[in-house]
């Protein structure tokens, strides 16, 4: 039997990793995988992560198992953190996952099993798990444009006309906030322009929100969630808690399945738990404890939610640093995106040519598509960063 397999195509971004590790140079600078570093390079546990894994040490009886859904205490306070009042309760059906990964999993599955003639529309670049999922799933996929080359923001002019060439029952892939790879986001008018168009072709949304409060802060970056979510027939969102509350390896997420039709909530509720049982039975319960607890505690809510702020305007500050560099450099403001971009990542939007450059000459990791970690920098590596970048002529 095994010699039937073949081998799967390696992770480029787990494959840089590896590389960087084995580099010598004192200066390498890693802005490769989408992991939160703070201005030493460490990853810290959150200060309110701590307080609740205490807690729960303390107070937790047992470890018996939890509901299919995981606990419904985790659930509401995610639904209240991601969509405030936007939606009522009864219309929401959700089930705790594996990580925001396991949420985009059991969307698609959920997809497959409803209209297995659905296709899926990618921003065209996406997360490529995105795209590597569906293709394992025998889920048909079409690009839609996303990235305006020249001035690394969103052609939304592109994008509108590619979602109009999707069919009712198609589901638009979206990012709630935070664009992974490109940093480049829907304005509120864009976000409202989707909405027309979704509602107008009959399509279902599907958000894949894994980054909020990494971008303009936690209720800004829900902002076109809930408008899409309140706006819409039906549509599915997946959420994950790995980066805002910088719990990765908890593999804490969520899948919300919402529909206006009044007696779906139900049926939709018994699928994604169905679906559950197929795949793993009980999602992890650890990550989604220690996410209720400090979302329904006020004082943990609120040292959390400090960190977070913390965070954010670290990365907003090593934008900022790095766009203005770059223009004390090259004297122009080619390089401002950097600044206006939100989230973890920015596109340079340079070739695979030059990222092999900057990671020969310079000790630069990042992804060949030219994705940069903006929290992988700080203020030593910004310059050297800045320096390899026109060194290469981007
Ligand atoms: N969606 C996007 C867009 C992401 O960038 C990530 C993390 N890289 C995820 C989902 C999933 O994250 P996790 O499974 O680690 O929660």
């Amino acid at each position: 039997m095994f010699e039937n397999l073949k081998p799967q195509p390696a992770d480029k971004i787990l494959a840089l990793m590896q590389m960087y590790r084995d580099d010598p140079r004192q200066e390498k600078v890693d802005l490769g995988v989408g992991v939160y570093k703070n201005a030493e390079g460490v990853t810290p546990v959150m200060r309110a992560v701590k307080a609740a894994e205490h807690r729960l040490w303390e107070q937790q009886t047992t470890k018996a198992y939890t509901g299919l859904a995981g606990d419904p205490a985790y659930a509401d306070a995610m639904i209240e953190l991601i969509l405030g009042n936007a939606v009522e309760q009864d219309k929401i059906a959700a089930v705790a996952t594996p990580g925001g990964t396991g949420a985009v999993r059991q969307a698609f599955e959920l997809v497959r099993m409803a209209n297995p003639a659905a296709r899926v529309f990618v921003s065209d670049p996406t997360w490529p798990n995105h795209v590597s999922i569906l293709k394992y799933l025998g889920i048909e996929t079409v690009p839609y444009r996303y990235f305006d080359a020249e001035t690394r923001a969103v052609d939304f002019d592109g994008m509108i006309e590619d979602l109009k060439g999707a069919k009712a029952g198609d589901i638009v892939l979206l990012h709630g906030c935070c664009h992974n790879p490109t940093g480049a986001n829907l304005n509120q008018s864009q976000w409202q322009a989707v909405v027309e168009l979704l509602n107008q072709g009959g399509l279902i949304p599907m958000i894949d929100i894994a980054y909020q409060g990494f971008g303009d802060g936690l209720e800004e970056d829900a902002a076109g969630v809930r408008m899409v979510a309140s706006s819409v027939p039906e549509c599915l969102i997946a959420a994950s808690c790995s980066k805002n509350f910088g719990i990765y390896r908890e593999r804490t997420g969520l899948l919300m399945a919402i529909s206006q039709q009044g007696d779906a909530q139900a049926l939709n509720q018994k699928t994604l738990a169905f679906l559950n049982r197929q795949n793993y039975s009980f999602p992890p319960d650890h990550g989604a404890r220690v996410v209720t607890t400090i979302l329904t505690d006020d004082a943990l809510r609120a040292d959390w939610k400090a960190e977070l702020e913390d965070v954010r305007l670290a990365m907003l500050g090593l934008r900022q640093q790095l766009a203005d560099e770059l223009q004390r450099l090259t004297g122009s403001d080619r390089f401002g995106f950097i600044a206006q971009h939100r989230g973890m990542f920015s596109l340079l939007g340079t070739t695979p040519e030059l990222v092999e450059q900057m990671r020969v000459d310079h000790g630069i990791y990042m992804v060949g598509d030219s994705r940069l970690n903006i929290a992988g920098l700080n203020a030593q590596s910004v310059p050297i960063l800045a320096k390899a970048i026109v060194d290469a002529g981007v």
